[in-house]
């Protein structure tokens, strides 16, 4: 479920409704998908659909036999049909949908019995489904106001000598993943990965600067510099908070700051 909340996710980024889907076989996930109805301006674009057809083609079959969906909203009528249609063993769903889920709530399509397939069928309880209901009741509003920022990806050709100082700076990653690995800052975080299109040096070092809020600047800077942070430039006033800027072997850099007020 966690792989479905993170697809659910990306649909924020064009606005979608977040719903993250995953066909897991075997433990593993062989098909994902988000809500990309907006996106595609297609009304079938939903995310079970998206991750039953990767499925099929990740594993050459149409039937999806031994296979389990996990999605974090209780699936429609059109894909509680197309778990059917799969055969899906098992739909597992994080919040129930009283307004258009076809599994318990507006019908029971996986319980019908003149159906010839019928899946097996749970909801979660516990703090997944409380996210992903948190998730569900966010405002899509106009022009991404209520769009949250969530991290940085940073591409690097040399992943250790970058983990290596950062490790130094704010202790082990806090994940690690496929070669990726990252530390979570409150609800944010960044990445760092292997990526063949980066070769040495960044031409342009200011192009990309994530940045790290603290409400006490001077005292991390401090606390970075003596664990071996490259400082550009030392903690200086703006706008009424603290700004300090630092960079690592690649020369990308990151800032620390006083926490900004949000615009309403
Ligand atoms: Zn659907």
């Amino acid at each position: 479920m966690a792989a479905a909340l993170q697809a659910a996710r990306q649909a924020i980024e064009h606005e979608d409704v977040p719903i993250g889907a995953v066909v897991v076989h075997d433990g593993i996930v062989v098909g994902t998908g988000h809500n990309a109805r907006e996106l595609d301006r297609d009304p079938t674009a939903h995310a079970e659909l998206i991750a039953l057809r990767e499925a099929a083609k990740t594993l050459g079959r149409w039937r999806l036999t031994d296979c389990a969906l996990y999605v974090t909203l209780e699936p429609c009528a059109m894909c509680a049909g197309a778990a059917v249609l799969a055969r899906i063993d098992l739909v597992v769903f994080a919040t129930p949908d009283p307004k258009a889920g076809a599994v318990q709530s507006v019908a029971e399509l996986l319980d019908l019995g003149a159906l010839n397939h019928h899946p097996k069928w749970r909801v979660l309880r516990g703090s997944r489904r409380e996210t992903a209901r948190g998730m569900q009741d966010r405002p899509i509003t106009e022009g991404g106001r209520s769009m949250k920022f969530n991290g940085v990806l940073i591409g690097t050709d040399d992943p250790g000598k970058l983990k290596a100082y950062y490790t130094k700076l704010f202790g082990k990653p806090g994940w690690e993943d496929g070669g990726y690995f990252g530390w979570q800052f409150g609800d944010a975080g960044v990445a760092f990965g292997a990526h063949d299109q980066v070769k040495g040096k960044n031409q342009q070092p200011g192009r990309v600067i994530w940045g790290l809020e603290s409400s006490d600047v001077k005292g991390e800077f401090a606390r970075l510099k003596a664990a071996g942070a490259t400082v550009v430039r030392e903690p200086y006033e703006m706008g009424g908070g603290w700004i300090a800027t630092l960079s690592d072997p690649d020369n990308n850099y990151f800032q620390l700051m006083s926490p900004m007020p949000t615009p309403a």
